[in-house]
């Protein structure tokens, strides 16, 4: 049909690249994905080949539009939506990455960080850049490619070296070295830039010692980020986010007081809380949400937890528990457990509202009754738990009560988790029957500066909900939150 107009979102998640293309209804045409090598080279370390997430960035895009036959001219706009914080250094001459990408989850950083804890930094991050001193953010893996490769410090100064987020060196790569740039929302997650003033931070930069010259330009979500050649056409990428804020974006969350959770390798709460900014007295951080040309900025708090969906592929790849992640749900539904055994997956530390980088997982409360199939329930249920902490946060520093937690991500499909998720919470839970948020709201930010769509229509997409409610009485959800707090002080270092 000559008038067909599609969107198509790059979605480069941790363990995934994926290109996903939509309709005019926000209906998902096609959708082509690639596992992403994960690279462990020491313990605690965690890379990416950020060659191989171009490759594969290029192949999948082929593959879905050869798939789905879909003529390249209908393709009105490109959105990106990727893992933030990962850190890819490279030269802007041979466009090579001259380190592999250090990855969010990578805790090879925090001495550097502890260093930086002892010298009295941490309100002055807070304010500017609303975030925690925490090897999770970019700038401290900046510092540490620039202190290990040898000369690149020098290179970086003379403007040869260039530092990017995954969405950066995917626009620098596509554009062939044409655009080094940025959005806000990625921006925000690097340590370095200044969420009030909307600028990269001078104090920062000089304390980690990175030269200015190798950042990229901040833009707006929505905005010219420059094309993508496909034979003689050329497709706009106009859109970029983090895929947290993308997902907020994509549940409808533009709106202040609009809250989701992505249930992904980690799992990530939003809550937008409009034009001015709300800092954390309770462990969460404060980022920016998608942005506009034509508008001021919007923030949002953030509880941050590293292991979520991957403590699934802990019982599957480590402890052969399980042959697919999927096999978790039945095994939950049909094992009772005691009621106070509990998995604390800590495996790269504690993130929000805890950040302790240092703590390890742990299990407790087993018991001769203890198998296979209780640990993969309480594995299971530590998800649920930890979205409980951060909630818990949330509401002690915004001082509103959650009614409903709109969810997305893998491990949402599961049903048992979301039933779980809204005993634990007294919340009701509601997710959406295409799970593809992130990449919906990546399609939706592209498809508005196309002038395909409106900001308000990311609502009128979601339809066909599933809503869970919470059916435990208060003594029985007390009782199990409560042994779970308890198993999570014993696993902090500082009690240890
Ligand atoms: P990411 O974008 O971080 O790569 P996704 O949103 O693709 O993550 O979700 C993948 C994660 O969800 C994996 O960690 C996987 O273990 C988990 N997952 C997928 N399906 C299920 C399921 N049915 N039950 C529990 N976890 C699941």
């Amino acid at each position: 049909m000559p008038d067909k107009k599609y969107i198509v979102a790059f979605d480069q998640g941790t363990t995934s690249t994926r290109a996903i293309i939509f309709d005019q209804n926000g209906t998902i045409v096609g959708m082509a994905q690639q596992e992403l090598d994960q690279i462990y080279p020491q313990n605690g370390w965690v890379e990416h080949d950020p060659e191989q997430i171009y490759t594969h960035q290029q192949e999948v895009f082929a593959k879905v539009l050869k798939e789905n036959q879909i003529d390249v001219s209908t393709i009105k706009a490109i959105g990106i939506t990727n893992q933030r914080e990962t850190t890819i250094v490279w030269d802007k001459t041979t466009g090579k990455p001259i380190y592999n990408a250090i990855n969010w989850l990578d805790k090879r950083t925090k001495d550097i960080c502890n260093e930086l804890k002892k010298s009295g930094l941490q309100e002055y991050v807070i304010k500017t850049t609303g975030l925690v001193i925490d090897s999770y953010f970019s700038a401290t893996k900046i510092k540490w490619i620039l202190d290990h490769v040898e000369g690149a410090r020098a290179k970086a100064e003379k403007g040869d070296f260039l530092f990017g987020t995954v969405d950066t060196w995917l626009i620098w790569k596509f554009t062939n070295g044409k655009n080094h740039l940025t959005d806000h929302t990625n921006a925000s997650r690097t340590l370095l830039y200044n969420i009030i003033d909307l600028q990269w931070d001078s104090k920062m930069l000089k304390t980690l010692d990175i030269p200015l010259q190798m950042l990229p330009k901040v833009q707006a979500s929505a905005s010219d980020f420059g094309t993508i050649s496909v034979g003689d056409y050329k497709i706009p990428i106009y859109g970029v986010a983090g895929d947290q804020q993308a997902a907020l974006f994509g549940q409808g969350g533009d709106k202040k007081g609009v809250a989701k959770n992505t249930y992904g390798t980690g799992c990530f709460m939003l809550l937008n809380t409009g034009k001015k900014p709300s800092f954390s007295k309770n462990g969460l951080v404060t980022t920016l949400c998608a942005s506009f040309e034509d508008r001021k900025v919007k923030y949002a708090l953030e509880g941050s937890i590293f292991v979520a969906g991957a403590s699934m592929q802990w019982l599957r790849d480590k402890l052969q528990m399980i042959d697919e992640v999927s096999e978790t749900e039945s095994i939950c539904f049909n094992t009772t457990i005691a009621e106070d055994l509990y998995v604390v997956p800590a495996f790269t530390g504690l993130g929000a509202p805890y950040w302790d980088m240092e703590a390890k997982g742990a299990i407790y409360g087993l018991s001769l009754d203890s198998g296979k199939n209780e640990i993969i329930k309480a594995t299971v249920q530590s998800i649920a738990y930890q979205t409980r902490d951060v909630l818990e946060a949330m509401t002690a520093d915004s001082g509103q009560l959650m009614k409903v937690l709109k969810v997305d991500g893998g491990a949402s499909a599961n049903e048992y988790l979301m039933q779980f998720q809204s005993d634990i919470l007294n919340v009701e839970v509601d997710r959406p029957q295409m799970l593809e948020v992130t990449a919906f709201g990546a399609a939706l930010l592209a498809g508005i500066k196309a002038g395909l769509w409106t900001k308000q229509d990311g609502s009128i997409f979601r339809d066909n909900n599933t809503l869970f409610k919470p059916q435990w009485n208060e003594h029985i959800r007390f009782k199990k939150y409560r042994g779970w707090q308890f198993a999570v002080e014993r696993t902090k270092t500082a009690n240890i």
